[in-house]
């Protein structure tokens, strides 16, 4: 048997295109102190919690200790904001998955199109992960068909409005101290955004079990049975469903970071157990077709790092399109989920027990494949955007 040979790239990170290079110093050594936190007290706290569904209250404070409740208001740069979600993502996508969306839909909604008096009520606590919020959005009978299916109603009344309809899918549903409600406007048609406190009479939200993949990520059905709000509920700037999209442009654009960091990891639980499992008299890393799993691996999470880092100078230049966002969401997803299916194979049995990690990461993915929009949705996205031609309708 021949040794391994030691290992010529600098994991873990899997940074392998070193786009940590291009960040100022102070945001390299801010990304450096997330990761440590990440690697050494996150990771080894997430597999059985994902076995189990449990959400992971205790985990909050060390992310909010290190900024990640409003990580993306911060000022910090589109890249490094990118690579955090990336690292998140690589540790534990449900994490990655509530960090995102507290961030782009939830603290961002609120800082953009909210009231001076609804940041001040809100943001505090939100930005301390001391409450949390749910985005409330997707229905039981619309999903990819939101936009012009939507049916949760807002009622006007003499001093405020009234809430009727269900949601479903509603991720912290369950947990969340505030909802952003996305409901028509009864007397004009229009979605316009509320914010709901989750004790307001008439909010009932029951949690979405034998889920097979961000399983720590809790998701809600969630029923409106006529929630009276007062007037100042409604998010002034949130008065069309064009505001919503706008804010899921860079949510999709974080997806496409999720699928960078999904990859990392498998790359990084792949070879670590390439040299560590031995068949025939020697380590699976010296077998040609798990050679060939690693480098097909590396080329996608180039491919999608290359990309994401273009996403990033487009958002910096205040270039960012709906077809990028919906490209690289549907291709990062892709290629994630073809690392996943790499990734599994190459570990045989132990492909599918959790404490390996990998088939975590491959139910995960499933998951970032259909959310903010599916693979085919986004898809529809692009080529209109490229031929003007809907094939929506
Ligand atoms: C883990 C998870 C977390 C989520 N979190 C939230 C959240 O916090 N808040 C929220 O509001 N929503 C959330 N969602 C909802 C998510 O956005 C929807 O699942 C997604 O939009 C797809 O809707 P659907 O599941 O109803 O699938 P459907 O719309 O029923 O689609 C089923 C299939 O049909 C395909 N399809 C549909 N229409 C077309 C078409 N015109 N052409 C071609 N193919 C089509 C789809 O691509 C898909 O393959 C979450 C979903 C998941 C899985």
């Amino acid at each position: 048997m021949t040794a391994a040979p030691a290992p010529t790239v600098a994991l873990p990170h899997s940074d392998l295109l070193e786009l940590r290079g291009r960040l100022d110093v102070a945001e390299r050594e801010r990304l450096e102190r997330i990761e440590e936190h990440l690697r050494t007290v996150v990771r080894p706290a997430v597999v059985e919690p994902w076995v189990q569904d449990r959400f992971t209250p205790e985990l909050l404070p060390g992310l909010a200790e290190l900024g990640l409740g409003h990580v993306f208001t911060d000022g910090s740069s589109p890249l490094f904001q990118g690579l955090v979600h990336a690292t998140l993502a690589r540790t534990d996508l449900s994490l990655s998955a509530l960090v995102g969306i507290h961030n782009e839909l939830i603290v961002a909604t609120i800082a953009t199109l909210g009231s001076e008096e609804q940041k001040r009520r809100w943001l505090p606590s939100l930005e301390r992960f001391e409450s949390l919020g749910a985005f409330c959005l997707t229905e039981p009978d619309h999903g990819s068909d939101i936009a012009g299916g939507l049916g949760t109603q807002a009622r006007r009344t003499d001093d405020g409005w009234v809430i009727s309809g269900s949601k479903r899918w509603i991720g912290a549903g369950t947990l969340a101290q505030v909802a952003v409600v996305w409901a028509r406007d009864a007397e004009d048609g229009q979605i316009k955004g509320f914010l709901v406190p989750t004790d307001a009479p008439g909010y009932r939200a029951r949690k979405i079990e034998h889920k097979t993949g961000l399983k720590i990520m809790q998701n809600a059905d969630i029923v409106f049975d006529d929630v009276a709000l007062p007037a100042d509920a409604m998010l002034p700037g949130a008065t069309s469903f064009a505001q919503a999209n706008g804010l899921l442009l860079a949510s999709r654009a974080w997806v496409g970071w999720q699928g960078l960091g999904a990859q990392q990891g498998v790359l990084e639980v792949l070879r670590d157990y390439a040299l560590e499992r031995e068949q025939f008299g020697k380590p699976l890393a010296g077998f040609q077709i798990i050679q060939q799993h690693l480098a097909e691996i590396a080329g996608n999470l180039c491919a999608t790092a290359g990309m994401m880092a273009q996403i990033a100078d487009l958002q910096e230049a205040d270039r960012l399109t709906m077809l990028h966002a919906a490209t690289a969401k549907a291709t990062a997803t892709r290629l994630a989920r073809a690392s996943a299916a790499l990734g599994r194979d190459a570990l045989g049995g132990n492909g599918i027990v959790a404490d390996f990690e990998m088939t975590k990461i491959m139910n995960d993915v499933e998951a970032i494949y259909s959310y903010e929009g599916t693979y085919a949705i986004n898809s529809l996205i692009a080529a209109r955007a490229l031929t003007g031609v809907s094939a929506f309708c």
